[in-house]
């Protein structure tokens, strides 16, 4: 199957109250071991490719390995760019091929983040891709070393996000509820009464950003309230470094190779056991089947050993289409020319 945007995977999270798994790829073995882990758990997948770690990984030079994979498997797969931090980013991703972008203009004055955004939905919806932004700020950096705390100053704002929203026409919301990136300082402490509130203003599928550190039940609580797609990524990297880490202490003859095809299994456990909690493991078998095949994949053992119920494939709906203006395309132009300006110095 293609690579599909989010729109119908959230909307059947929703329906079963269970969410998706974004897991960041930054080389070949992270985009095997979480694709295996997908077909195994049966799972819808979210294969996240951040900006920040564009030095580890050229999106183009990835993107035909990733498209191959996504062909081949018999779970739904979304390749979504995480934290694009500039117009220039979103265009690239999209020229790429990529089924789904998140714009974060989150550090931004709210007026300016949500002409942003609408733009880059304008933009992504006119081509089938679907849109995350992200309102509030979620502290500490995507795989960074050193620990960090939420703060409360940065939570999203509920009146705000009903109008960011409302005036961007966003598919995915990302909320600072208590959640940051990278380790967290002491014990994560999520706000579980602010994730109700921002569900029921905004009515749209909640992100939540930094999974790694937040407890199974702290996740099952938050999902239970309305999150349907988790990011995580640093944990995954940690025990996998572990695991590479214990190999090299216990033997004098090992390979590269070796590492690397361990560090795979290791993420492969890693994203299984997320997709557990996270609920999404056997949702291509769920009513509203999302499986690209319908249970009917001649290619897959998995598929094949439970092809008794033949059901109807959910045929992906497109995004609405949406006219972009001259004058709205030639201001994307102009702002990826000052984007490139500005990074040229
Ligand atoms: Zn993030």
């Amino acid at each position: 199957m293609s690579l599909v945007n989010t729109i119908d995977l959230l909307r059947h999270a929703e329906e079963h109250s269970y969410a998706i798994g974004a897991f960041n790829v930054v080389s070949l073995e992270f985009l095997n071991g979480i694709l295996e882990a997908a077909e195994e758990m049966r799972s819808p997948v979210i294969l996240n490719i951040a900006e920040v770690h564009f030095d580890y990984v050229e999106i183009e030079e990835i993107y035909p390995a990733i498209k191959y994979m996504a062909d081949k498997a018999c779970v739904p797969v979304v390749l979504n760019l995480d934290h694009g931090m500039s117009i220039e980013t979103v265009v690239r991703a999209l020229r790429c091929g990529f089924s789904a972008v998140m714009y974060d203009a989150s550090k931004k004055p709210l007026d300016q983040n949500i002409e942003e955004t609408r733009l880059v939905v304008k933009m992504a919806h006119s081509v089938g891709v679907s849109v995350e932004a992200e309102l509030g700020r979620v502290g500490g950096a995507e795989g960074g070393e050193r620990a960090a705390k939420a703060r409360r100053e940065f939570f999203t704002n509920p009146d705000e996000a009903e109008r960011f929203v409302r005036e961007t026409g966003i598919d995915a919301l990302a909320v600072s509820v208590g959640n940051v990136h990278g380790f967290y300082a002491g014990e994560p402490e999520l706000d579980f009464g602010l994730i109700a509130e921002l569900k029921k203003r905004t009515n749209i599928p909640l992100v939540l950003h930094g999974g790694s550190g937040i407890s199974d039940n702290d996740f099952r609580k938050a999902i239970s309230l309305g999150m349907r797609k988790v990011n995580f990524f640093t944990e995954m990297s940690k025990i996998a470094t572990d695991r590479v880490r214990e190999m090299l202490a216990s033997s004098d003859h090992c390979f590269i190779q070796d590492l690397l095809k361990e560090a795979q299994a290791t993420i492969k456990e890693v994203v299984m056991d997320r997709m557990k909690v996270f609920g999404s493991a056997q949702a291509c078998a769920l009513p509203g089947n999302i499986c690209p095949t319908g249970g009917t994949c001649s290619s897959c053992t998995i598929c094949n050993t439970n092809t008794t119920q033949k059901k109807p494939v959910l045929q992906p709906q497109p995004v609405k289409e949406q006219q972009i203006s001259q004058t709205e395309l030639s201001d994307i132009v102009s702002r990826v020319v000052s984007d490139i300006l500005k990074r040229n110095g």
